[in-house]
């Protein structure tokens, strides 16, 4: 192979998702060979071709799938015999917005098939001796009892224990972090673990329940003839990151040698539900009245309790800043001009 012909190669399972797309294609730009892996048929958003050099439509709960789609068509190197990709990024999962992870109806199944999925990929990727994987936890893995007070919630990467998140969705994040740390420590699998802090931006579900709080505010703005629904007293608070800042994150924390997380990947720019509705509004320049709803009302309406997560969360930053030397940094209201402007143009067509 001449050397001109080699090229760095990564594999993006769970590609035909949000945050998955997206980094494709950032990787694609950089002159990666890039394969993405996802269940659906084709990402809903971009044409393969925009994001990578191939897609495969699989589901890597079979781990026949996993061990096939592992091997790298291309020699990233001279040395490279055995054909392993330089990067793996685990992003696939069974997961939606506080609509689907919150009621309890869908408990069994993001337990079952996220814990497959990781299973499957940890082991591969030990099995065909990839050079590094990314694996995405959540904040969701944070106890509850820390995040009580939406003033004052406590996200240090060393609060995780005693564990006790709020969802079956955290609890199966947090086995899968010790997973990915447990390859390493036994079978040397080079791995690095971030805790996402709610990731938002264009090309990313916006409606059918799935969707997260900036993207539900957004559509809801764009379709508001005077009124808005927020769940909940609008009082409990979170921070947003902008895709752009995130992909920067991972991307620096992926490509150092030292520190293996876990580590937060959030911003620090904390609000209340209700400020990021209003940032929604306000954006959208239309005159809306914010309608909060919860209680009885909300069960009498929609037939199950209003599913709120934390009353408080926010990004702490300090380990990444310290290990990376960086941080993310770029306004809230930034990113969700450029999230409206995106949905504004999904809903009118
Ligand atoms: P997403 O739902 O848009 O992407 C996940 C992708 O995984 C989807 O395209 C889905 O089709 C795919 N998938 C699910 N089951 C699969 C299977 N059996 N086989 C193959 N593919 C399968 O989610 P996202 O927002 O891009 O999140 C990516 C990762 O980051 C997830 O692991 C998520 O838990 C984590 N995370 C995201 C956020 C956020 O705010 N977006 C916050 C915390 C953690």
């Amino acid at each position: 192979m001449k050397k001109t012909d080699i090229k760095k190669t990564a594999l993006i399972l769970g590609g035909g998702g949000f945050i998955g797309g997206h980094l494709a294609k950032r990787l694609k730009n950089e002159g990666f060979w890039v394969r993405v892996v996802d269940i659906k048929e084709e990402h809903e958003f971009w044409d393969h071709n925009e994001i990578c050099h191939e897609y495969i439509s699989g589901d890597l709960r079979d781990p026949k799938i996993v061990s096939l789609v592992m091997f790298s068509p291309i020699q990233s190197s001279e040395d490279d015999k055995e054909k392993a990709f330089d990067e793996v990024y685990q992003l696939a999962a069974d997961m939606g917005g506080a609509g689907y992870i919150f009621t309890g109806d869908n408990d069994a199944n993001v337990m079952h098939n996220s814990a497959l999925i990781n299973l499957n990929v940890v082991f591969e990727a030990a099995k065909k001796s990839v050079k590094r994987v990314f694996y995405s936890s959540s904040a969701c893995m944070y106890p509850e009892y820390n995040q009580l007070d939406p003033d004052n919630p406590n996200c240090e990467e060393s609060s995780a224990y005693p564990a006790k998140p709020d969802s079956e969705y955290g609890w199966e994040k947090l086995f899968s972090e010790r997973l990915f740390l447990a390859f390493n420590r036994n079978y040397g699998l080079d791995v690095r673990v971030a805790r996402f802090h709610n990731i938002f931006g264009p090309m990313g579900t916006w409606k059918d329940g799935k969707e997260k709080a900036p993207a539900a505010m957004c559509r809801k703005a764009s379709e508001s003839k005077g009124e808005m629904e927020v769940w909940g007293d609008g009082l409990q608070t979170r921070s947003f990151l902008y895709i752009d800042d995130c992909l920067e994150s991972v991307l620096r924390f992926m490509r150092q040698e030292e520190f293996m997380g876990p580590v937060n990947i959030g911003s620090e720019e904390m609000v209340t539900i209700n400020q990021l509705a209003q940032m929604a509004i306000d954006i959208s320049e239309k005159d809306i009245k914010i309608n909060n709803i919860d209680g009885q009302d909300f069960i009498d309406k929609y037939g199950f309790s209003c599913p709120m997560g934390v009353r408080g969360r926010n990004s702490d930053n300090k380990l990444y800043k310290e290990k990376m030397g960086w941080g993310p940094s770029q306004p809230l209201y930034e990113g969700m001009e450029l999230t409206f402007k995106w949905i504004n143009q999904q809903v009118n067509g």
